[in-house]
């Protein structure tokens, strides 16, 4: 079970993690912890202005005041675990001062930053476990650095399963597997380590993907193969399309791997979509839960099962630019495409959806309007391009129909025709080969109409409608 920073804001929030605690007391527990609300950010501005002495002091400061505050309510003043986890606070705090300062000597490298960041859950999952201690509960803290063994992509990792592996079985597995013993055991998210022995993260939002990385590992190495990740969070779930467009949409109740994928890529970042990628080899099932009512039976669930005669959601890219690059010389020559790809590439610019039409006069992909400079001066300052194409883009919107029941003819000629009654013009269209997402590109005026038409045209055929 993941409790992000918002499951740690204040008694009540703790109180809610031990009533979870004795609904799940059949179960053998592993609760990953994020770190407290908005900690994170404050660790990075802290890494970031490191000019004057008063600027650190006032960020650290900042950062005890909200980690005492929390302590002051859920322990008794000077119990022991009040003493623990100050202690705790402080020891930690006085590290992360020695870090700043050397940091102001060597340079922040980028292993600097990520051990600074990891503060974060280094203290909310040790306060966290004195907690449930001082509640009668067995429980132990254990960082992840010990655990998730990282490439060196510092403030990105990517898990080595095969050492994180290696690691469970010695330190992990024992504990859970320990018949005499009901212990729960509480995990910092976020954080690994490479090999050399350097802390690193896993990505913001990253305590999802720690939560399902340790599944996998226990899967991979355990005997009991009847595993689940649960990620309590302050929503009831994925919902089929953000409320910022459709107030009242429904709730994604059952997905598969690929269609969450599609879900949590464009998603209101309810998900972060990396940690699909870890379950998904066993299938191991991951719910997303609201907090605040864990009993509730409507939640949503990613596993192998979904009902496939449904729409899943809608999902949009607000911010886009569509670039199309033209050209009457260019049919038939082979690397033109190549050329258009590494020129972005070159340039760090992602590119997302793809339209060429099978003349292949014309090419159009959809870049972040972010990007959309450097793409274009990038494009224009190429001879190659300049000589033989005309190029041209466009502010736009996408949005992306996902489920596979969009793949009927019948419901794609639904969706047209509901966009063509508000004289909504679509202007590219990608849907691959064996896909289950249909990603439409129109004017970003019309973004809302467009989804607000979709939902209400084809209210029915949404999962959650039933
Ligand atoms: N604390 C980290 C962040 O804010 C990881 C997480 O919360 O999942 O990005
Ligand atoms: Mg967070």
């Amino acid at each position: 079970m993941k409790f992000g920073g918002s499951c740690l804001i204040d008694k009540n929030a703790f109180k809610k993690i031990l009533e979870i605690t004795s609904i799940y007391k059949d179960i053998k527990k592993v609760y990953v912890v994020s770190a407290l609300n908005g900690i994170t950010d404050l660790l990075l501005k802290t890494a970031n202005n490191l000019e004057t002495d008063k600027e650190i002091d006032k960020n650290i400061a900042l950062i005890e005041k909200k980690h005492l505050n929390i302590i002051g309510q859920i322990f008794t003043e000077d119990s022991e675990h009040y003493l623990k986890a100050k202690d705790w606070i402080d020891k930690n705090l006085s590290e992360l001062e020695d870090t700043c300062a050397d940091i102001k000597e060597f340079g922040l490298e980028p292993y600097y930053k990520d051990y600074i960041m990891s503060f974060g859950e280094i203290l909310s999952t040790y306060i966290l476990n004195q907690y449930l201690l001082s509640n009668g509960l067995d429980s132990l803290f254990f960082s992840t650095n010990k655990l998730i063994i990282t490439n060196d992509e510092f403030n990105n990792a990517y898990p080595l399963y095969d050492l994180t592996n290696a690691r469970t079985k010695r330190l992990l597995l024992p504990l859970l597997e320990n018949p005499n013993k009901d212990i729960i055991i509480c995990l910092t998210g976020f954080i690994g380590r490479n090999k050399i022995g350097y802390i690193t993260t896993l990505g913001r939002g990253g305590s999802d993907y720690t939560a399902s990385i340790i599944a996998r590992s226990l899967y991979d190495v355990g005997n009991d193969k009847c595993i689940k990740v649960t990620l309590w969070k302050d929503v009831d779930g994925l919902l089929a399309i953000n409320p910022k467009y459709v107030p009242h949409s429904f709730l994604i109740k059952n997905l598969d791997y690929d269609e969450a994928k599609h879900i949590a890529n464009f998603g209101a970042k309810i998900l972060h979509p990396k940690c699909l990628e870890a379950i998904e080899k066993h299938k191991i099932p991951l719910e997303i839960r609201n907090f605040n009512t864990p009993l509730e039976k409507n939640y949503t669930e990613i596993s192998e099962r979904s009902d496939k005669n449904y729409i899943k959601g809608i999902s949009a890219v607000e911010f886009a630019t569509i670039i199309t690059i033209i050209s009457g010389s260019m049919v038939d020559v082979p690397g033109v495409l190549a050329k258009i790809f590494k020129v972005m590439s070159k340039n760090n610019i992602s590119v997302s959806l793809v339209a060429q039409s099978s003349s292949e006069i014309s090419t159009s992909f959809i870049i972040s309007e972010e990007d959309y400079e450097k793409a274009i001066t990038a494009l224009k300052s190429s001879k190659y391009f300049l000589e033989f194409f005309e190029i041209k883009w466009e502010h736009v919107a996408v949005i992306n129909i996902t489920g596979l029941k969009i793949l009927e003819t019948k419901t794609k000629a639904e969706i047209f025709n509901a966009l063509d009654k508000k004289n909504i013009k679509i202007k590219a269209i990608s849907q691959s080969y064996d896909e289950l997402n249909l990603s439409l590109v129109i004017e970003r005026e019309k973004l809302v109409d467009a989804i607000n038409v979709i939902h209400d045209d084809l209210y029915e055929e949404f999962e959650g409608s039933k």
